[in-house]
């Protein structure tokens, strides 16, 4: 066990606890730093794959909800993909292209009637 010191009396003491035991001051439970700081430093995904997931998530969204929206969304996210290298990148577009040329055709069929 590593001895933590109190922030505001610098008393010393080890094990976890929750209040100081010299001057009663609440102590944070992780003094190290916060490691969701660390996320952009080892990242989980390449940018690439980022914009293919998100491309395709946003083509599979758009084929039940506002794909006037997340269809040209899913495009470009697709295309951004691509451009790093990251062939999800096909996903996107191709559902977004979908999406969109269907949405298209459904509210020109609603203008024209
Ligand atoms: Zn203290």
């Amino acid at each position: 066990m590593k001895s933590k010191k109190c922030p505001n009396c610098n008393h010393e003491f080890s094990g976890v606890k929750n209040f100081c035991d010299n001057c009663g001051t609440r102590l944070p439970h992780n003094s190290i730093a916060n490691p969701r700081h660390d996320l952009s430093h080892t990242p989980a995904m390449s940018e690439g794959q980022l914009f293919g997931v998100l491309g395709l998530v946003s083509g599979i969204i758009s084929l039940f909800v506002v794909g006037i929206v997340f269809g040209p969304a899913a495009i470009i996210l697709g295309v951004l993909a691509l451009n790093r290298r990251n062939n999800l990148g096909w996903a996107g577009i191709i559902i977004g292209g979908i999406v969109v040329f269907v949405t298209g055709i459904a509210f020109l069929l609603l203008v024209l009637e």
